[in-house]
C-alpha cells in the first residue's frame, strides 16, 4: 500500500511518513500544493492524506482538480481547522474523510485501514482471476486451467497490477513507479522486459488472456477469442 502525505508542516509530514512506513505502508511526502496536485494525478497511491492549508494550491483546490480528473483515489483530509463550514467544503469537494489536528496515531491507522478497505474487493484475497488466468498471491502462481507457472516477485507485482486494473491501460510510468518506486532509477526499459517475460509465460500457459500494447500509452489485458 501506497500513502501520499502532502503537508508543508515538515515535521508533521516526516512524522506520519515514520508512522506509516513504521505499520508497513510505503509513503511519499509533498510539501505543497501543486507538487501534491501532480502525486496524485498519477494514480499509483492508495490513500492520499491532504492537508487544508498549503502553499501554493489549498487542499480543497487540491481535491477538486483531483476529483474532476476522475480520480476516486480515497482522500484523508488533515487540518487544524475544525470549523462545521470546514469539513462540510471538504466533503463537498469530495474528501472521504476528515481529521483535525492534533490526532491520535491509532484514529489515523484507523482511518486509513477504512479507506483501503473500500477499494475493490479482490486486493484482499488469496487468489485474483481474469478471463481464464489464476493469480496466487501466497505462491506467486500464475495458472491457467492445468498449466502453472512461478512468477518472480516483480512479475508478480505487474501481473497483479494488470490484474486488478484489467481492461484499464496502465502506462508505463504508473507501473513503473509503483513497482520499482519513486526513488528507483529503473527506466521504461524495464517495463518492457517485464512485459515481454508474463508475455512467454501466458504462451506457456496456452492462456488466451493477451497483454495489449497501446502505442505511446501503456497496457492492459484483453482476453481473446475462444
Ligand atoms: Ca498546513
Amino acid at each position: 500500500m501506497r500513502v501520499l502525505i502532502v503537508e508543508d508542516e515538515i515535521r508533521l509530514a516526516a512524522t506520519l511518513q515514520d508512522l506509516l512506513e513504521l505499520n508497513g505502508y510505503t509513503a511519499d511526502v509533498c510539501h505543497d500544493g501543486e507538487a501534491g496536485l501532480d502525486n496524485a494525478m498519477t494514480a499509483i497511491y492508495d490513500v492520499v492524506i491532504l492537508d487544508v492549508m498549503l502553499p501554493k494550491l489549498d487542499g480543497f483546490t487540491v481535491l477538486r482538480r483531483l476529483r474532476a480528473s476522475g480520480s476516486a483515489t480515497p482522500v484523508l483530509m488533515l487540518t487544524a481547522r475544525s470549523e462545521v463550514a470546514d469539513r462540510v467544503e471538504g466533503l463537498d469537494c469530495g474528501a472521504d474523510y476528515y481529521l483535525t489536528k492534533p490526532f491520535e496515531p491509532k484514529e489515523l491507522l484507523a482511518c486509513i485501514r477504512a479507506l483501503t478497505r473500500r477499494q475493490p474487493e479482490l486486493r484482499n484475497t488469496d487468489l485474483l482471476e481474469y478471463g481464464d488466468l489464476k493469480l496466487e498471491k501466497s505462491s506467486f502462481a500464475l495458472s491457467c486451467g492445468e498449466r502453472s507457472v512461478r512468477l518472480s516477485r516483480k512479475e508478480f507485482d505487474m501481473m497483479e497490477l494488470l490484474m486488478l486494473n484489467r481492461e484499464i491501460v496502465l502506462t508505463k510510468e504508473n507501473l513503473l513507479l509503483k513497482i520499482w518506486g519513486y526513488e528507483s532509477d529503473a527506466e521504461d526499459n524495464n517495463v518492457e522486459v517485464y512485459i515481454s517475460f508474463l508475455r512467454k509465460k501466458l504462451d506457456h500457459l496456452h492462456s488466451r488472456v493477451r497483454i495489449k500494447t497501446i502505442r505511446m500509452v501503456g497496457y492492459c489485458l484483453e482476453t481473446g477469442a475462444a
